[in-house]
């Protein structure tokens, strides 16, 4: 392997600190990162200690003071930078964001493009963080409200989405004026180096504090101090549902506030009056991509009885095309699973489906030989099976999908939404009835609902998010940004007198 885009990044492979600037390189543990491509070393990077800790925490308070008051448009014009070097770093980031996770390299590509459409985002958003004005029932009054910083935000993140996910929260959250501590997926800590790095020369190169975007790296008890520090009073979390209920707990329980990005159970509803060769492309595409390790993977597909068994044909065949392999040669559709947990994880489910009376139309089964060293290689596979099911209603994160069979679209509706994610939801139809009934109040519980596109990936433009078990929170587009900053109601008295509101009497 040509480790040349890591010198580009700036990545130094036997060491890659944590990028906080306060000693990090002195620290004595370390985490190793892997490749799930071919298993090769990437590279080391230092475990953030107790005492690191309390520097960068420190250090990312001090900054506030000074972020705070700089002007939002000029905070955006720090952004606008970052979004400028990332561009010029797109290849290198790119490609290392598909070989230390294992998505393919397009999608690689994809994610530092979407970090650079937040970017874009929220330089525009930097003067747009409108408030409300209101009529005051009281003469020669005025109220108003504005939002403010909250301080300091730590923002968790999990391996799938190494990049972007970090970068729709720091992004908004910079020129919303808060500062960042980043704690990433210890499956990916190389990918967050260098997206600190970039952005801390951004930062030196305009002689701002270094405090405004750190990282601390390491596991889950890294990610404790974070949740369970009074002085950080909003946590942005994304990962599985059983962290985020730690995490909402924990925040809670000191009155913080939370965003909870967490696991979707995602389905497609395909009515007879879809057109199936568009269908196949989404269906297929957000069950394999990414090999089934996106939130918004498809997982289960909700198939009206009188198209079942020609869609079931046609997705078996689809399937029998499938190349895995290594996600950086373009001729592959599907690359490995992050890790032998994961393959585990993936084994555990296909047993589970057989125990609970699935029947596998195409089976799974993990690759062996020298393209697939690593052993993280497995077959996207497809299962038969009960709707009420307890498997299908977990999420596994690895490519199995669930075929599921309906007569009338007020059954499919039930059993897209009777899971305990609400992440993301479609329904493949060209009838305009049953796209709006979907669409309704009596439709779709998600926070995500298509019409005749999958259930996969999202525009950053959007808020991003869902509902139940999936969190509620909502990051990235739309009026997000909200989540971020402390709203404040401001009441000003330009009269004479001190009248009292819903017409009270106080007379001294
Ligand atoms: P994970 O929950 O294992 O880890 C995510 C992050 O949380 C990591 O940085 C981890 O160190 C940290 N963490 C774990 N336990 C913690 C605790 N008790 N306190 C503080 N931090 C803790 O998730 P993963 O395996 O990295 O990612 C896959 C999961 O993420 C899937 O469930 C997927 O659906 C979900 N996900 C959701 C979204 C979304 O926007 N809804 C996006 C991407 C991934």
């Amino acid at each position: 392997m040509d480790f040349s885009f890591l010198e580009k990044l700036g990545v130094n492979k036997t060491n890659a600190g944590t990028s906080t600037g306060l000693n990090a390189f002195n620290s004595k543990t370390h985490i190793s990162s892997y490749s799930p491509v071919e298993g090769a070393l990437i590279g080391r990077v230092s475990v953030t200690s107790e005492e690191e800790y309390q520097n960068v925490i420190k250090t990312a308070q001090a900054a506030f003071k000074t972020w705070k008051t700089m002007p939002a448009p000029k905070r955006g014009e720090i952004v606008r930078q970052y979004g400028e070097v990332l561009r010029e770093h797109k290849e290198a980031l790119g490609r290392l964001v598909s070989y230390e996770m294992g998505k393919s390299l397009q999608e690689g590509y994809g994610e530092v493009q979407e970090m650079i459409d937040i970017c874009d985002f929220a330089v525009g958003l930097s003067r747009q963080l409108y408030g409300l004005t209101m009529h005051s029932e009281r003469p020669k009054h005025r109220m108003y409200e504005q939002w403010h910083p909250y301080g300091v935000v730590g923002i968790i993140s999990a391996f799938n989405f190494p990049v972007a996910v970090w970068a729709w929260n720091a992004m908004i959250a910079l020129v919303c004026g808060d500062v960042c501590v980043w704690k990433p997926s210890e499956k990916t800590p190389l990918c967050a180096v260098a997206c600190q790095n970039i952005l801390s020369k951004v930062l030196k190169d305009n002689n701002l504090p270094e405090g405004v975007s750190c990282m601390v790296t390491g596991d889950y008890k890294i990610g404790e101090l974070l949740t369970q520090d009074t002085r950080i009073p909003l946590i942005s979390a994304t990962g599985s549902t059983r962290m985020g209920k730690i995490v909402g707990a924990t925040v809670a329980s000191r009155m913080g506030e939370s965003l909870l990005e967490l696991g979707g159970n995602n389905a497609i509803i395909i009515t007879q009056n879809a057109d199936l060769d568009s269908v196949l492309v989404g269906a297929v595409f957000g069950a394999v991509g990414t090999c089934g390790q996106r939130c918004t993977s498809t997982r289960r597909l909700i198939i009206h009885d009188s198209i079942y068994d020609n869609v079931k044909q046609r997705l078996v065949k689809a399937y029998n095309q499938i190349k895995i392999g290594n996600p950086l040669d373009e001729n592959n559709h599907v690359g490995p699973l992050i890790d032998k947990d994961a393959v585990a994880a993936y084994q555990n489910t296909i047993l589970e489906i057989e125990k609970q009376g699935g029947k596998m139309l195409v089976d799974g089964g993990v690759l062996k030989g020298d393209e697939y060293i690593s052993g993280c290689y497995v077959k996207p596979c497809i299962a038969e099976i009960s709707a009420e099911s307890n498997i299908v209603k977990q999420e596994t994160f690895a490519p199995i999908l669930y075929l599921l069979k309906y007569t009338d679209l007020e059954e499919a509706i039930y059993i897209q939404n009777n899971v305990p994610q609400g992440l993301s939801s479609a329904i493949m139809t060209n009838d305009l009835r049953e796209a709006e009934l979907f669409l309704s109040v009596e439709g779709s519980d998600c926070g995500i609902a298509n019409v005749n596109i999958g259930t996969s990936g999202a525009e950053i433009g959007g808020a991003f998010g869902g509902e139940k078990e999936t969190g509620g929170g909502r990051e990235s587009g739309s009026d997000s940004w909200r989540a971020y900053m402390r709203r404040q109601t401001n009441t000003i008295n330009y009269s004479k007198t001190v009248p009292l509101a819903q017409g009270i009497k106080f007379d001294l």
